[in-house]
């Protein structure tokens, strides 16, 4: 016989996920309907260990801890699978975490904390792919001395989504139909609905950066719609790295709950549009103290006969964007200047008017790592200022 087979009984509808689950997935709610599911395990702190990867993008995992570690050796050393992180072979993939530093987690509230962690080879114990720290903890343990102060204006641009593990090409302030927005000009500093591009953002990293005890000391609107700035610092020595490695970590975990994806690439939109850069500003106490402009005038001088080194270290694509326009001083060019924002080094004006103070080196770009740009700026500045005084 053919019979007809029989339909098929309808699928029971699925049950719709509950409120509480959708928020908890979203992070929509702030994190708060995750902390409440958290309770059940009172008594425990949540440690989420963060590291920089073989591209220099932080990563995180989490431990569960019966206390709140108040030192970095309250902390064990962890370790993670470096072949997924391009830091490691499948066969021998166990790299390790040594805790760093220590700031609270403004995600999941207190008493839970966030550990800026380095990576090593378990197998030799050496620095792991991309551990730049190491080499840089060493350059600032050598010139302790001279009390090396970092702060860095980093710049970032909120892009539209795209797709998921694609870069992103569309900056926010982008019309949706693909047309170019207004020249610059009102972005910079701005205010206003299709002025403003993205402070929710902005605003939200840099409260969440003050409760992690990360030191920020600003924020503005940038120059390109979508673009804005963070400051970090004055740091002392390796805390630059530190502070501004959690600065951007934070970042990422913001923009996971507004739809936009945050780009640390120096040209992100090609054409009459700024780059986004990671000025440096830095001082040693010899340039801090009275008579201290000549020594940022000597430190200028050695920087201009280094300068194609520190150009490599200062971030990929970074021709795209040290063009000689849009504030910029030419890659292959070097020069220094007071308030010359065409300079590959700034001197502030108020430096020149009351003989001390620090500079402003703005080749390197919003992409650059923090380690390898402090490292060779105390490299150099040490090297000058120590040949000087034997
Ligand atoms: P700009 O005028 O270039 O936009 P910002 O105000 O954005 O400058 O950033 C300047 C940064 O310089 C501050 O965030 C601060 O961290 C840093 N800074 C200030 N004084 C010193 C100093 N003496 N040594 C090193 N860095 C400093
Ligand atoms: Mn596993
Ligand atoms: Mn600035
Ligand atoms: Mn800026
Ligand atoms: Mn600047």
């Amino acid at each position: 016989k053919d019979e007809k087979p029989k339909p098929k009984a309808k699928a029971a509808p699925t049950k719709p996920e509950t409120k509480t689950d959708d928020k908890v997935r979203t992070g929509k709610d702030g994190g708060a309907s995750a902390l409440a599911k958290l309770r059940s395990f009172s008594g425990c702190v949540l440690a989420e260990y963060v590291w920089l990867d073989a591209d220099g993008v932080t990563r995180s995992k989490t431990m569960t801890m019966t206390a709140r570690p108040l030192k970095v050796t309250d902390l064990k050393v962890w370790n993670y699978d470096g072949s997924s992180t391009g830091q490691a072979d499948g066969h021998n993939s166990e790299v390790l975490l040594k805790p760093r530093a220590i700031f609270n987690d403004p995600f999941r509230g207190y008493p839970n904390v966030m550990v800026l962690a380095d990576a090593w080879n378990a197998w030799d114990d050496q620095p792991a792919k991309n551990n730049t720290r190491a080499p840089c903890a060493e350059i600032m343990d050598r010139y302790r001395s001279l009390d090396p102060w970092f702060g860095i204006e980093q710049e970032y641009t909120l892009m539209k989504p795209g797709k998921v593990g694609l870069k992103p090409t569309v900056p926010l302030g982008f019309n949706a139909d693909g047309s170019e927005p207004a020249p610059q000009g009102p972005y910079y500093t701005g205010a206003g609905f299709n002025v403003a591009i993205g402070r929710p953002v902005a605003d939200e990293h840099y409260k969440l950066c003050m409760e992690a005890g990360v030191k920020i000391s600003g924020i503005n609107a940038e120059v390109m719609p979508g673009q804005w700035e963070f400051q970090i610092g004055p740091c002392r020595g390796i805390e630059m790295g530190d502070h501004l490695t959690m600065a951007r970590y934070i970042m990422l975990r913001v923009t996971e709950k507004h739809d936009c994806v945050c780009s640390f690439e120096p040209k992100p939109a090609k054409g009459d549009w700024n780059g986004a850069g990671c000025h440096t500003n830095f001082s040693v106490t010899p340039m801090r103290v009275a008579g201290g402009y000549d020594t940022i005038i000597k430190v200028c001088e050695a920087f201009g006969k280094v300068a194609k080194e520190h150009i490599a270290e200062y971030g990929e694509d970074n021709d795209k964007r040290l063009t000689g326009k849009h504030e910029t001083c030419d890659i292959n060019t070097f020069k220094y200047g007071v308030a010359n924002r065409g300079a590959s080094i700034r001197i502030p004006r108020d430096a020149e008017k009351s003989g001390r103070g620090y500079m402003e080196d703005r080749r390197p770009a919003a992409n650059c790592d923090p380690y390898r740009v402090t490292n060779i700026i105390m490299r150099t500045t040490g090297e000058c200022l120590s040949a000087e005084t034997i």
